[in-house]
C-alpha cells in the first residue's frame, strides 16, 4: 500500500499557492513573476521541479533535479521580472521520470461542446471569429458548433475561412444531420455514443444498440463520400445515472466504432469523475481492441482531475487530447461543475513537459479572452487567471 504524508504536503502546497498567487501580477497585458528573494526560489523550485528537468530564465539558469536530495538552484543576477513564457521553460525537456511522447495533437472542442452549453445566444460573427482565432493560434482541429435545428449553423460553416492543414469536424447525430452538414460543405464529421444504456436513452432517446445502428447508417454514407469520421464515446468510466461504467463495456463500444471505420476514437469522461486510478486501466483495456495511436482522451475538470488524468493517460501512449478554450462547456449532470479541461492549461502543461503542441499560448489566451468577454462568462482556465489574460 502506498501512503503519503498528506498533512505535510497540504501545508507545503498552501504555502506555495499563496506565494505564487501573490507574486503573479499583470503588467502590460503579459504575466510576470516577481523574483523577490530566496523564499520565491524555494516555491518555484517545488512547483516546477515536477514539470521540467531544466528551466532557463533570462537572468540566469535554474536547474532542477527530480531527486529532491540532489536538487540545486543557482540564480545569477538578472532583471527583477520574468515573463511567463520564460517560466514555462525554453529549454524544458521531457522529464526523465515520465514516459511521454515528443508531441501531441490537440483537438479544440470549445466552439462546439463549449458554446453548446451556453444558454445565451452567441452571434454568428462571434462563433466564426472564435474558430478563426483558434485555428490561427495553431489548433490543428477546431470543431464548429453543429446542431441541426439551429439556424446559424449553415452561416457559421459557410463563412469559415478554412486554413490549410486545419480540420473542422462537425458533430452529426443522424443521417439527416449528416446530409445537412454535407450540403453546407462539411468534409469531416464526428459521431457520438456511450456504453451506458441509461445515459444513451436520456441523451439520444434510444438504447446503445440503436445508437450504434444509426452511426452505422451515417458511416456508410460518409465512407462512400470520402468523409472522415471521428467517434466519441462518452461516460467512459462513470455515468450520472448508472454510476460506475466497466472498462470492458466502454472498450466494446470503442471497438465497434473503430471497426465501423472511425479514424479516431475520443474517450470522454463526460462527468469528470475519473482519476488516473480509473482512466489508466480503462485506456489499457481499450488498447487491447483499438490501436493506441487512434485514441484520444477527453477530460472534464468537474472534480479537478483533468490535468492529472491527461498526464497519466499520456504515459499509456495516448497522444491526442481534446480540450476547450477557456474551459468552455459545462456538465449538466453535476451541480456547479466546471466543463472541459481548458486548452490554455493543457498547452501550459505540455510546454512545461517539453511536449510539442504547435499551439501559440499567447494567441490562445487572446482567443479565450475574446470568447469569455463576448459571452460574459469567466474563463475557467487557471493559466488565463494567473496571467490576467481573461479580463472578464
Ligand atoms: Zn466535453
Amino acid at each position: 500500500m502506498v501512503s503519503a504524508t498528506l498533512l505535510g504536503q497540504a501545508a507545503r502546497s498552501c504555502c506555495v499557492m499563496d506565494s505564487l498567487v501573490s507574486t503573479f501580477t499583470s503588467k502590460q497585458g503579459r504575466a510576470w513573476l516577481s523574483r523577490s528573494g530566496q523564499s520565491w526560489m524555494r516555491n518555484v523550485d517545488m512547483v516546477f521541479s515536477t514539470l521540467s528537468s531544466s528551466v532557463n530564465f533570462s537572468g540566469g539558469k535554474v536547474s532542477f533535479s527530480s531527486d529532491a536530495s540532489k536538487r540545486r538552484t543557482e540564480v545569477s543576477s538578472g532583471p527583477d521580472w520574468l515573463s511567463i513564457t520564460e517560466v514555462i521553460g525554453k529549454e524544458s525537456s521531457s522529464g526523465a521520470d515520465f514516459k511521454l511522447p515528443s508531441e501531441v495533437k490537440l483537438v479544440e472542442v470549445g466552439a462546439r461542446d463549449g458554446l453548446q452549453n451556453e444558454s445565451t445566444f452567441v452571434p454568428t460573427d462571434v462563433k466564426v471569429e472564435l474558430i478563426h482565432r483558434l485555428a490561427d493560434a495553431g489548433m490543428p482541429f477546431v470543431s464548429p458548433k453543429w446542431v441541426p435545428q439551429m439556424a446559424d449553423n449553415e452561416a457559421v460553416v459557410k463563412r469559415l475561412k478554412r486554413k490549410p492543414g486545419v480540420s473542422y469536424p462537425a458533430l452529426v447525430p443522424n443521417v439527416q444531420g449528416y446530409k445537412q452538414a454535407r450540403e453546407c460543405g462539411v468534409d469531416e464529421i464526428a459521431i457520438f455514443t456511450t456504453a451506458s444504456e441509461t445515459f444513451c436513452k436520456k441523451n439520444t432517446n434510444c438504447d446503445v444498440a440503436t445508437s450504434l445502428k444509426r452511426i452505422e447508417d451515417i458511416m456508410s454514407l460518409a465512407l462512400g463520400d470520402g468523409v472522415k469520421v471521428r467517434g466519441y464515446v462518452s461516460c467512459i468510466v462513470g455515468c450520472p445515472y448508472e454510476g460506475f461504467v466497466s472498462p470492458s463495456a466502454t472498450a466494446k463500444v470503442a471497438k465497434k466504432l473503430y471497426d465501423m471505420g472511425c479514424y479516431e476514437i475520443s474517450l470522454g469522461d463526460t462527468i469528470g469523475v475519473g482519476t488516473p486510478g480509473s482512466l489508466v486501466p480503462l485506456v489499457n483495456e481499450v488498447k487491447l481492441h483499438v490501436p493506441v495511436e487512434k485514441l484520444a482522451i477527453h477530460c472534464h475538470d468537474t472534480y479537478g482531475q483533468a490535468l492529472a488524468n491527461i498526464l497519466a493517460v499520456m504515459q499509456t501512449g495516448v497522444q491526442i487530447i481534446d480540450c476547450s478554450v477557456g474551459g468552455l462547456g459545462g456538465c449538466p449532470y453535476a451541480n456547479g461543475a466546471s466543463g472541459n479541461v481548458s486548452s490554455e492549461d493543457v498547452v501550459y502543461l505540455m510546454a512545461g513537459l517539453g511536449v510539442k503542441t504547435g499551439v501559440d499560448l499567447p494567441k490562445l489566451l487572446e482567443a479565450g479572452d475574446f470568447i469569455c468577454k463576448n459571452i460574459g462568462r469567466k474563463s475557467s482556465s487557471k493559466v488565463a487567471s494567473a496571467t490576467g489574460a481573461c479580463s472578464s
